[in-house]
C-alpha cells in the first residue's frame, strides 16, 4: 500500500484510486461463520482481513481479534460478535484523497466495492512501533504553550530533555491529552516512557523536588508534592489477557502498543515530549475525531470482554465529557454482557468503579445509563434494572444535596448500592452485594437496611404523627444506611421525619450532665442514664427548654411520690 502511495507522488498525474489502494485479498463470509471457521478461512485464503455481511451491513474481522476470541473460549461464537462495524465503504472509482480523508477521520478500514461486491479493504497506515514517523504528525506544541500553566509546560520540556539525554522516547498520554484537546484544565501528568522509566523518574524527582513513590512490580512511579500537581511515570507496556475479566499480564512495549491497550479512543492519544518532536500527536484510533463528534468508542471488539470494568469507566466518561456510546461500541458492550458472568473479574474492582462513578458529578445519570445498558448483570446474570431503582437514584441526589447543605454526614456509596438492589428479592440483592466483595459488618448493615427501610417507613406512615421522643426512639440506634433507606422508600412526611432526626433529633441531649445528677443526690448506677434519657425525651417533646426546668424536673422525680 505504501509503495503505491509513493508512486502516486512520483507521478502526480496518476490517480491511484480506491481500487489500487485496496488489499485485494480480503475473504468474505456470512455472519453465521464461527470464530474458529473464520480463522481457518483466513489461513486458507492467506487474507489479512475478513469481510462479514449481516442484516444489510458490512463489517471487518481482524485475525488478531479472532485469536483473542479463541483464547477467551469464544471459538464457537459468530464472527459478527468480533467484527468492527464502523468501517466505511467506497466504490472502486473513489479517489485516493477521499479514501485518505475517511481514514484520517478515524475509519478503522475502508472497504472498496465493485460490481456489488467487496473487492478489497484499505486500512490506516500504522508505522511500525518505535520507528520514527514518516508522515508529518499534527503538532500540538502551540496548544501546550497557550493552554498550560508555566510550570506544567516547563515540566514537559524538562522530561523531554531528560529522556532524550538517556536515549529514550517519552510521551504524555491519556486523560491529559484528551483534556488538552477539549480545552479543559489538565489534571495529573501521565508520562509513558519507552524503556525503563524508573531512572528517569528518579532524575526528574531530583530536578523537581517532591517525593518519589516507586512501584517496581508495575514499572511505575509517582512524584507527589511537586508544586504543579501529581506526575505519574510508567514504562510503556503491552497487555495480554489470559481470561476475560482477569488482570492482564504486562510486558514492556512501544508507546503505540501502550496506546492500543487502553480503554477508549479518547484516552488513547499521546504527545511526544522529546525536543525534536515536542508536542506531536499520536492518535492512532481517531480519538480526536471522537472527541469532536462526542463518541465513546472502544479500540477493538473484545475490549469489554477483556475488561468489563471498562463499561463502568465508559459511563463515567460519557457523563463527565458529554459523550455517547457509539453504536458498534454499544453492540460490543451487549455481547460482553451476554458472555458473563466473569468469575475472574474481582468484586473489589467492580466496587472501585462504582465508587469512582459516585465521586463525580452526574453519577446518577452514569448509573442510570449503566442500568439501562444492562451492565449490572455483571453483578448477577438475573439482575434487572427497574424504574424504581432509577427513581431512587434520582431521589438520592436530593437527599445528599440536603445533607451537604446541612453538614449531615452521609456516605453516598452504601445508599447508591441500596438504590440499585432495593427492588430485587432479598436473596438476589444479597448475591449482588456479595459480588461486590462486600462481607462482614458492611454487608450486614446493608442487608439490615434493606429490611428496616420498608418496615420503619411503614411504621412511621401508619396512624397519627408520633411525638418527637417516640419518633427518635424508633430511629435511634439505626445505621445511617438504614435511615437513608427509610428516607428513600418513605413518603414525603417520612422523609421530613428522617431529615429532622438526622439534622436535629439525634443530637438532642439534656442540659444536665451525669455529674449534675450525682450532685443532686441521684445514686450512682443505671438510674443516672435512665434519668438523662428521660430529660432528653422531655426536651425533644418541648416540655423543658432550660437548665432550671431540668433541675426542677429531676428534683420532682427524686421526691418519692413524684417518681414518674
Ligand atoms: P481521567 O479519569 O481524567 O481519565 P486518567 O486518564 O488519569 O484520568 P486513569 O483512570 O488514571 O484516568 O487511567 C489512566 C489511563 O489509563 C486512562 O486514560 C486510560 O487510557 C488507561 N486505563 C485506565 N484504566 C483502564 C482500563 N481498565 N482499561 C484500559 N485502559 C485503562
Amino acid at each position: 500500500m505504501r509503495r503505491r502511495t509513493l508512486r502516486r507522488w512520483q507521478y502526480p498525474q496518476v490517480e491511484a484510486g480506491a481500487r489500487a489502494l485496496a488489499r485485494a485479498a480480503v475473504a468474505v463470509c456470512p455472519s453465521r461463520t464461527t470464530v474458529v471457521q473464520a480463522l481457518r478461512l483466513l489461513q486458507r485464503r492467506r487474507a489479512p482481513l475478513l469481510v462479514v455481511h449481516a442484516h444489510g451491513r458490512v463489517g471487518v474481522v481482524r485475525p488478531e481479534d479472532l485469536r483473542r476470541a479463541r483464547t477467551f473460549g469464544l471459538g464457537r461464537r459468530s464472527v459478527a460478535d468480533v467484527a468492527v462495524w464502523t468501517v466505511s465503504t467506497v466504490s472502486a472509482e473513489a479517489s485516493e484523497a477521499s479514501v485518505r480523508r475517511l481514514l484520517l477521520s478515524g475509519a478503522p478500514a475502508v472497504l472498496v466495492r465493485e460490481r456489488g461486491g467487496v473487492v478489497g479493504a484499505v486500512e490506516p497506515f500504522r508505522r511500525a512501533p518505535g520507528t520514527a514517523s514518516g508522515a508529518r504528525a499534527l503538532s500540538l506544541a502551540w496548544r501546550l504553550e497557550r493552554q498550560l500553566p508555566g510550570e506544567t509546560l516547563g515540566l514537559l520540556r524538562l522530561v523531554g530533555r531528560l529522556a532524550e539525554s538517556c536515549g529514550m522516547r517519552v510521551c504524555v498520554a491519556g486523560g491529559f491529552v484528551r483534556d488538552l484537546l477539549r480545552g479543559a484544565p489538565t489534571q495529573d501528568v501521565d508520562l509513558v516512557v519507552e524503556g525503563d522509566g524508573l531512572p528517569l523518574a528518579r532524575q526528574l524527582c531530583r530536578e523537581l523536588g517532591g517525593s518519589l513513590v516507586v512501584h517496581p512490580a508495575f514499572g511505575t512511579a509517582s512524584i507527589e508534592g511537586w508544586a504543579g500537581g501529581r506526575v505519574d511515570l510508567a514504562t510503556a507496556r503491552r497487555e495480554r489477557y489470559a481470561a476475560p475479566g482477569a488482570l492482564p499480564g504486562v510486558t514492556p512495549a512501544h508507546i503505540e502498543e501502550d496506546l492500543a491497550r487502553r480503554d477508549f479512543t479518547v484516552n488513547a492519544m499521546a504527545l511526544t515530549l522529546n525536543p525534536d518532536a515536542f508536542g506531536s500527536l499520536l492518535d492512532p484510533f481517531g480519538g480526536q475525531r471522537d472527541l469532536r463528534t462526542r463518541r465513546i468508542r472502544i479500540l477493538h471488539p473484545l475490549s469489554f470482554v477483556e475488561d468489563p470494568t471498562r463499561i463502568f469507566r465508559g459511563a463515567r466518561y460519557a457523563v463527565r465529557l458529554g459523550l455517547i456510546f457509539e453504536r458498534w461500541t454499544r453492540r460490543s458492550l451487549s455481547v460482553a454482557l451476554d458472555l458473563g458472568p466473569y468469575p475472574a473479574l474481582s468484586g473489589h474492582r467492580l466496587l472501585a468503579e462504582v465508587e469512582l462513578i459516585v465521586s463525580e458529578p452526574g453519577w446518577e445519570r452514569a448509573l442510570g445509563t449503566l442500568g439501562r445498558l444492562g451492565a449490572f448483570r455483571l453483578l448477577e446474570p438475573s439482575y434487572r434494572f427497574a424504574r424504581q431503582a432509577s427513581r431512587r437514584l434520582g431521589d438520592l441526589t436530593e437527599l445528599l444535596r440536603w445533607a451537604r447543605e446541612r453538614s449531615v454526614g452521609l456516605d453516598p456509596v452504601p445508599l447508591v448500592l441500596l438504590c440499585l438492589v432495593g427492588h430485587l428479592s432479598a436473596s438476589l440483592a444479597e448475591r449482588c452485594l456479595r459480588r461486590l466483595a462486600l462481607s462482614g459488618e458492611p454487608l450486614a448493615r446493608l442487608l439490615a437496611a434493606l429490611v428496616e427501610g420498608p418496615a420503619v417507613s411503614g411504621r412511621l406512615g401508619a396512624g397519627a404523627a408520633l411525638p418527637a421522643s417516640r419518633l427518635a426512639a424508633v430511629l435511634r440506634d439505626r445505621s445511617s444506611e438504614a435511615l437513608g433507606y427509610v428516607w428513600l422508600v418513605g413518603s414525603p412526611s417520612t422523609r421530613q421525619q428522617i431529615q429532622w432526626f438526622l439534622d436535629e433529633g439525634r443530637g438532642v441531649r439534656p442540659l444536665l450532665s451525669g455529674e449534675d445528677l450525682l450532685g443532686l443526690g441521684v445514686a450512682k448506677g443505671p438510674v443516672v442514664s435512665e434519668l438523662l434519657h428521660r430529660l432528653r425525651d422531655r426536651r425533644l417533646d418541648g416540655q423543658v427548654s432550660s437548665r432550671d426546668e431540668e433541675l426542677r424536673l429531676v428534683r420532682e422525680w427524686m421526691t418519692p411520690s413524684q417518681t414518674p
